[in-house]
Formats: C-alpha cells, sequence, structure tokens
C-alpha cells in the first residue's frame, strides 16, 4: 500500500506535475507539491503546493515540516527539481558550476534527508537522473557530472536506509516533452533533433516517466533498491538503422 503522504519537489511543472497527476488519480495519497516557482492559475496536479527552494536548507526543512502539519505518515518523496543550460566548459563560470550541482545535489540531498528524518515507517525515494549520466555530452558537463552523483547517491542512501525500511531508487529519462527541453529548444542549444536520438523514434510525454515513478514507489517494486531505471526509448543502445 502507498503511504498516506506523497511529497514531490519540482511539482509545478513537467515530469514532477505528471508525477502529482498519478498519484492524485492512483492512490490515496495527500499529494504535497514543492516547488520554488509556482506558475500555474488553473487545477493543480496537487493537493497542497508549497513554495520551496530544494537548494536552501530551512526552505526544504520548512516544506516538510508544513507536509506534515495535517498529521499522516509520509512514504513517498520523489525528487524531479532541475535546471538545464548549455555552455562551453571553457567559459562556464564557479557560480554556474555551482548554481547546477546546488539544484541537484544539494537539492535531492536536502529533499532525501528532510524524507528520511520524517518516515517513521518505512517507505519509497525516487530521484531524478538522465541518460546524460552514461555518455558524453559536451558543454552540459556539471548536468551530466550532477546526474551521476545523483545515482550514486541513490546507492549509497539505499544500502544505509536499506534497514529502515527505505528504497531508494533513481530514473533516468531520455527526452521528455516537456518545458525543460522546450526552453533548450527555444535558445537554440539541441544541436541535432532529440527525436533522432531514441529507438523509439520520438520524445516521451512526461506521462510516460510518471507511471515508472509510480511503479518504483509502490509494492510492485518492493524488492529493488538502489537501481537506477533507464526510462528512455531506447536512447542509451540507439546506434541508428
Ligand atoms: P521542468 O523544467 O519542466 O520542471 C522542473 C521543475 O523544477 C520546475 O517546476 C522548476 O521550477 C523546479 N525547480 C528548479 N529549480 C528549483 C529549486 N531550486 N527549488 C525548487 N524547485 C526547482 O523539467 P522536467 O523536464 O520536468 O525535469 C524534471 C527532472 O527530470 C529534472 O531533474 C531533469 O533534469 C530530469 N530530466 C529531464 C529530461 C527531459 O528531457 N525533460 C530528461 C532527463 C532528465
Amino acid at each position: 500500500m502507498m503511504g498516506d503522504i506523497a511529497v514531490v519537489v519540482g511539482a509545478a511543472s513537467g515530469i514532477g506535475a505528471a508525477v502529482c497527476h498519478r498519484l492524485r488519480t492512483d492512490t490515496n495519497a495527500r499529494v504535497v507539491g514543492m516547488d520554488h516557482q509556482w506558475r500555474s492559475t488553473g487545477e493543480s496536479s496537487c493537493h497542497i503546493e508549497l513554495r520551496v527552494d530544494v537548494t536552501d536548507e530551512a526552505s526544504v526543512e520548512r516544506g516538510f515540516d508544513e507536509a506534515m502539519l495535517d498529521g499522516g505518515i509520509l512514504r513517498s518523496m520523489v525528487c524531479t527539481a532541475g535546471i538545464q543550460r548549455r555552455e562551453a566548459t571553457e567559459n562556464l563560470s564557479l557560480e554556474r558550476w555551482r548554481e547546477m550541482l546546488a539544484v541537484h545535489l544539494d537539492g535531492t540531498f536536502l529533499a532525501a534527508r528532510a524524507a528520511k528524518r520524517r518516515m517513521k515507517d518505512g517507505g519509497s525515494m525516487v530521484f531524478f537522473s538522465s541518460v546524460a549520466e552514461f555518455h558524453g555530452w559536451p558543454e552540459r558537463t556539471p548536468y551530466a557530472v550532477a546526474k551521476a552523483g545523483v545515482s550514486a547517491m541513490a546507492r549509497s542512501l539505499a544500502v544505509e536506509w536499506a534497514g529502515d525500511g527505505i528504497r531508494v531508487n533513481a530514473v533516468a529519462p531520455g527526452y521528455v516533452d516537456t518545458p525543460l527541453v522546450a526552453a533548450a529548444r527555444e535558445r537554440g542549444e539541441l544541436a541535432v533533433d532529440p527525436v533522432t536520438l531514441h529507438a523509439l523514434g520520438r520524445l516521451a510525454d512526461a506521462d510516460e516517466i510518471a507511471g515508472p515513478v509510480l511503479f518504483l514507489l509502490g509494492e510492485d517494486s518492493s524488492f529493488i533498491t538502489g537501481e537506477t531505471l533507464m526510462v528512455d526509448g531506447g536512447y542509451r543502445i540507439f546506434r541508428g538503422k
């Protein structure tokens, strides 16, 4: 059984919003979404929206405190907060390097630690890596490094917290049709059409990532921990036809 509180960090857009939507429709969990920027004016995918900057320790702790205010048991935490930018490494400032690592590495660490402190009865966490951790990705070095770190974090925490009944996994998507990719396209940062990079010949819809996340949160994956699950439309295996 999935627990009664599920926290999704990075919930205002793309994959995070899709995960909230699926949690809301497919489970009984109270879905608490956290993001530093809420844009939507329409119906939310979550039950509760909290403004949280995942790079800010106090903000994350406050957010998780607030998530627990109405009682219930925290059993699920998904961290999808992310940014992406293309920049030649020789011109990359230390500030921009640190910003990328802060959102993905500090952010995942702070969210995972906050969740662990409040998961009193076991649970499941899902972090977000990317196919970028498995190949050389020019001009996105800090992103690729951060994503490799996120997977390493999932493996370490999976072992460290296994005795507490907490499973920790990561998902590594291929290209997903979200505002993150749309923004990169608009900035002219996609050197090749990403459609051509996937064996399935298309980008994923965010809901196609949300499904595997729900699998990793639920009982059907009860013997899976420390795994990075590729959800990439055959990106990693594809060498052209
Ligand atoms: P998105 O831009 O649609 O959503 C990311 C969300 O993270 C946004 O709502 C944003 O406001 C939030 N966020 C960013 N910085 C934050 C901060 N400091 N504090 C709190 N929230 C913050 O992106 P997406 O495509 O849904 O990506 C979700 C995750 O999946 C990211 O980690 C991304 O790196 C990863 N990913 C995406 C793709 C893709 O093709 N879209 C591929 C592989 C991996």
